[in-house]
């Protein structure tokens, strides 16, 4: 996977846009790292008796907006640094979309494929037990990220709640509906993400209907980018790929039935009508939009020349590195960043939030309402700068979200 440090690149990132908004050095520097840090050792009881040791991490970045907000990993290769950068990009990203909280990550070092479901359960109570003094609604709210499920929410939520002895529905988002989820929250990531590449469309006076689109990363946000957008947009798929490899079909693949497929199989390949393709040929097709919805840094110097996509909609986080991004520019790639792209699963993370501390529900139809028009709004936003200051999509991005988070820093007479 990652070939430079993802913190590095977040710093990166975040050092061009300081210099293009002349932040006084305190504050890019306050800016530049998490300001807090929990590392937690995690000894969990096997099937067979056996007991292993996991390491977690919470990192809770900025909470200058408010309580700090972002998933959990569970991946092999997570890593502290790769938490710091995804609790960097949370940062912007709440405050890209002008939420009022702050950002964080948490991940645990593992293989979730290799666990069952009971050490899965342990393992989740585990990292509840240790972080449990650091989390709260008004303090930092754990959600879902890379294999990390509902199910595992509620586990976690339960032992919050057990902890403490009182309901606190609101310590954890990406829940089920049946205990204080939010109704459009499982595809919430892949419609926010619809509904900005329906933005960027307009802009560059594409009509979409009957266009393609091929997806990188076969997850829960590519699933949903498939039906999505078929559905919203009129988009037709022609591939699609996972970690295994992927498939490709220039008459059109049909979402529905691919998703079926890989819930049954686990796998994409030998789906009828279609030939294989790699990921990296996938990421070269012709094809009006790409979403990268898997990992970091697949878009790189080495292959982002040879990208020929119209739209960029990146649906994972960071799938780009910094000399990737201006290669793309050159080119003329319209890229939709990460933090923009996929705000819309934190977004109603935060409307799953709201309504558990009303204790009352929203319709599916009031949902999507309030997430089209954050994403729009955000959308405009970002794209509004990046005309005034003459700078691509993620500069114009950052811009936007650092001189937020900034200034709620100076009012707090942080710096
Ligand atoms: N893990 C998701 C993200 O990267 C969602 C975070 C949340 O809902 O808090 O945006």
């Amino acid at each position: 996977m990652a070939n430079i440090n993802p913190f590095a690149m977040a710093q990166q990132q975040l050092d061009t846009a300081a210099a293009k908004l002349g932040l006084e050095p305190a504050v890019h520097e306050l800016l530049r790292w998490p300001m807090k840090e929990i590392k937690v050792l995690l000894p969990v009881r096997m099937d067979d008796g056996s007991t292993r040791v996991f390491h977690g991490y919470r990192v809770q970045y900025n909470g200058a907006l408010g309580p700090t907000k972002g998933g959990l990993r569970w991946h092999p290769d997570e890593t502290i640094d790769t938490v710091r950068a995804l609790g960097a990009w949370m940062t912007w990203k709440t405050s890209v979309v002008d939420l009022p909280l702050g950002g964080g990550k948490g991940g645990v070092t593992c293989n979730p494929k290799e666990l069952s479901e009971t050490e899965k359960e342990r393992l989740a109570r585990a990292y509840i037990r240790a972080v449990a003094e650091h989390l709260g609604v008004m303090r930092d709210v754990p959600a879902p990220d890379v294999y990390t499920t509902p199910q595992i929410m509620s586990w976690m939520m339960d032992e919050y709640e057990t902890i403490l002895g009182e309901h606190h529905p609101g310590v954890i988002t990406g829940k089920p509906l049946a205990i204080g989820g939010s109704a459009g929250r499982v595809d919430a990531t892949s419609r926010g993400g619809v509904y900005v590449a329906r933005e960027a469309a307009k802009k560059l006076n594409i009509d979409l209907t009957g266009k393609t689109m091929a997806i990188q990363g076969f997850g829960n946000a590519g699933q949903y980018a498939a039906l999505l957008g078929q559905k919203l947009l009129g988009l037709k798929l022609i591939a699609a790929s996972d970690s295994k490899g992927g498939v490709y079909s220039e008459n059109g693949i049909d979402p529905e039935a691919l998703v079926k497929y890989k819930l049954q199989t686990g796998t994409l390949q030998g789906f009828p009508v279609t030939d294989a393709i790699s990921n990296e040929e996938l990421l070269q097709l012709e094809t009006t939009v790409l979403f990268p919805s898997a990992l970091e840094q697949v878009i790189t110097e080495q292959n982002a020349d040879k990208l020929k996509c119209k739209i960029l909609c990146e649906l994972a986080n960071g799938p780009t590195t910094p000399e990737a991004d201006d290669i793309l520019d050159q080119n003329g790639v319209f890229v939709l960043p990460d933090f923009l792209a996929n705000a819309g699963g934190v977004t109603v993370s935060y409307f799953e939030q709201v309504q558990n501390t009303y204790n009352f529900y929203w319709e599916l139809d009031e949902v999507y309402k309030r997430l089209d028009l954050k994403m729009t709004h955000a959308f405009e936003n970002v794209y509004g700068m990046s005309q005034q200051e003459n700078v691509n999509m993620r500069q114009a991005a950052y811009l936007v979200a650092v001189a937020r988070v900034a200034e709620a820093c100076r009012l707090r007479g942080w710096v």
